[in-house]
């Protein structure tokens, strides 16, 4: 493809909001010359780099509190899928890639200046540090230097190109992870600098366009920093970004895009620029939006704003949800139909909202979804090396290729695997996704204990009050039902544990040294309040039952705990095109792929289940750990038109076709994939 029809594909608004923003960046240059601070190394790491900070009042206090970047390494199966990032494109896209290579504008270069140096620093940061890569930390610390040494003297930071408060929401994100993770001293001056520089500034040059909608993010990193320093400064910061920001809570409270949004409705043909339309219904906001009235809540202290999140959540779930756990954005937000797509930014923008939500909340329905997304959605929307990515995934994926697909407003390049597939946010975002959902599987609870939220293999290395606590937690889930955790306090010390309970769980086992516990399930954490000694055993069984849910057109999907299920279509790869260390992918189908299954609540907890060892590639097909049987007839009235299946037809449904059995796999495992299938008449 040439450069020019490369250009086509690139999302309208994006293409036109970066012409206006280098506009933008030319009218208000300059900001002054920037000011090296001398020496770059860091003397002080933290006295006790597993301490967790709480929220200060006059915050309100927070359920549960993430521990320090570090305290959580993972391992087994989740290690093995982190290194298979950093082996991939997570370790190596600076290599590749200009617009984070060494003209970055985050590097003091000519190059991009925007948010994807930030972007590749959010996710790089943690991904180095839970993996004590050295390369990979020697990588990050490149941008976290020229961006802490070059700050302006009026405590602006980043490329002197534009100034747009935007990308510097993502950097001051990356920039607290690191400090977590390192202590480096300069890091807190910097961000104390700049946050008083947005205060003095922000009356002046106030929020707009992607910043607009996405202040809950600078805020968030605001109230961290509060959290450390107690200026009252930086409260007043918060009060004004949110007075600043698009009101998401009133946008949900009464929400009225209810239908697929179209290029059309969002006047993109009418050059008028990004309406406050546009950016209220487009998939990345929404997914940022999801923490925002949690973090609002800390200041405001308000039950209205706490609920404000399920309320979003059900209202995106009820006209937008798929049954991968996500709301379909290609990229406004497009309705049920599970042809529709998800870009990856929504996916780890999502999970990070969430995490984040499950922290001020303490619902344990957020860590349901929070696996739904992770074990599903996003392992999905990569190739099985992690070299490739797509922008758009589609539940129902027939076909991965340059035919024109049904996106409300995406190119045709946007469920390519690829490099860069219709717009490089996704190249530069989704390194964030593994290593921040592995740094949240454990917290600290508002009592002084430690919680389990969500559940992989990891390690945590913590304190309880004043006592380092080691946790082990060895397991196989979401492939297996056990879940094994090692307490190893340094001394006999008394904390409240506790553990996420899913609500698909029905009949969980809790074990304490091999003696059954009774389990307060109403709030959806089991609660063990103990004297700890080293060595104790806490065992988790959580029952693994094939399950169903019911979606668009009334359709089903399949379930087994966290994982969803799909129909793995033949694959045919063919590579469009190489592009430096990778290359461009399109998959053709090369089986059949339109069925309608014969199941009902009842019978599809008695699906005949397989299971092989969860290997060092857990998400592949060829590797799958569990497989479904299901009974099932083709339904030759389905069809594909230009490689999109058309929507799953109206349930339920008839076929002459003979009876045979389909497996299904994970639904990551299936590149070609039908998750939501029409049910036969029975
Ligand atoms: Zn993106």
């Amino acid at each position: 493809m040439d450069s020019k029809n490369q250009e086509d594909c690139i999302a309208p608004s994006r293409r036109r909001f970066l012409k206006q923003a280098g506009s933008v960046a030319i009218a208000s240059l300059p900001l002054g010359s920037p000011m090296v601070f001398a020496g770059s190394s860091f003397a002080n790491p933290p006295e006790s780099p597993s301490s967790v900070i709480r929220n200060s009042v006059p915050l309100a206090p927070n359920a549960f509190y993430l521990l320090p970047l570090g305290s959580v390494r993972p391992t087994g199966w989740l290690r093995d899928q982190m290194q298979i990032q950093a082996k991939g494109l997570g370790g190596h896209l600076d290599e590749t890639w200009a617009d984070v290579g060494s003209n970055s504008g985050w590097l003091g270069g000519t190059g991009e200046s925007w948010e994807r140096g930030p972007y590749f620093l959010d996710g790089l940061v943690p991904l180095a540090y839970l993996l004590d890569d050295q390369r990979l930390k020697e990588k990050a610390q490149k941008y976290i230097d020229w961006t802490l040494n070059h700050q302006s003297p009026d405590g602006m930071i980043g490329p002197t190109t534009n100034t747009d408060w935007w990308p510097r929401m993502v950097m001051i994100k990356a920039l607290a992870q690191y400090q977590e993770a390192t202590g480096d001293a300069r890091v807190i001056p910097v961000l104390a600098r700049y946050f008083g520089y947005q205060l003095r500034e922000l009356p002046n040059r106030p929020l707009r366009d992607w910043g607009k909608f996405r202040w809950q993010d600078n805020a968030l990193i605001a109230l961290w920093l509060y959290n450390r320093t107690g200026d009252p400064h930086l409260i007043e910061l918060v009060r004004l970004l949110h007075q600043q920001g698009y009101d998401w809570q009133a946008q949900f409270a009464d929400f009225k895009y209810t239908t697929p949004v179209t290029a059309q409705m969002i006047k993109l043909d009418q050059d008028q620029g990004l309406t406050d339309f546009a950016l209220s219904t487009h998939g990345v906001n929404n997914g940022q939006a999801l923490k925002a009235a949690p973090v609002w809540s800390m200041v405001s202290g308000s039950d209205v704003d706490r609920r404000g999140f399920q309320q979003m959540l059900d209202a995106l779930d009820k006209y937008h949800g798929l049954p991968n756990g996500m709301f379909s954005c290609d990229e406004h937000l497009a309705g049920r139909n599970p042809s529709q797509g998800s870009e990856l930014c929504t996916v780890v923008e999502t999970m990070y909202s969430l995490e984040q939500s499950l922290a001020v909340l303490g619902d344990a329905s957020i860590g349901d979804r929070l696996e739904r997304i992770a074990f599903n959605a996003l392992p999905g929307t990569f190739t099985d090396d992690m070299w490739a990515h797509q922008y758009d995934q589609q539940p129902n994926q027939v076909e991965v290729s340059l035919h024109r697909k049904p996106w409300t407003t995406n190119g045709p390049e946007s469920n390519l695997y690829g490099l860069e597939p219709n717009f490089g946010c996704c190249t530069a975002n989704f390194h964030q996704g593994w290593p921040k959902f592995a740094a949240s599987l454990w917290m600290a609870s508002h009592d002084g204990g430690l919680a389990a939220v969500a559940y992989s293999p990891c390690d945590v290395h913590t304190v309880v009050g004043s006592t380092p606590v080691h946790l082990s937690e060895a397991t196989e889930y979401p492939f297996r039902d056990l879940i094994h955790i090692t307490v190893n306090p340094a001394n006999e010390l008394s904390f409240p544990l506790r553990l996420r309970i899913p609500s698909w769980a029905d009949g969980a086992e809790v074990r304490l040294n091999g003696a059954p516990v009774t389990i307060a399930a109403n709030e959806g954490f089991a609660k063990i309040e103990r004297r700890w000694k080293a060595g104790d055993v806490v065992q988790l069984k959580f029952p693994l039952r094939p399950g169903l849910a019911r979606g668009y057109n009334d359709s089903v999907s399949i379930d087994r705990g966290p994982l969803v299920f799909s129909y793995p279509i033949g694959e045919d790869w063919v590579k469009l095109r190489d592009r430096g260390l990778t290359a461009d992918w399109q998959v053709f189908p090369s089986s059949q792929w339109n069925y309608a299954l014969a199941v009902n609540e009842k019978t599809i907890a008695e699906a005949p289940v397989t299971e092989q060892p969860v290997g060092p590639s857990p998400f592949s097909l060829k590797e799958a750990p569990v497989r479904l049987q299901v009974e099932a007839r083709r339904l030759e009235s389905w069809r594909a038109i230009d490689g999109a299946a058309d929507p799953v037809p109206q349930s339920p449904v008839t076929s002459d076709e003979p009876p045979q059995s389909i497996t299904l796999v994970p639904y990551a495992a299936a590149k070609l994939r039908v998750t939501a299938f029409p049910v036969l008449k029975s």
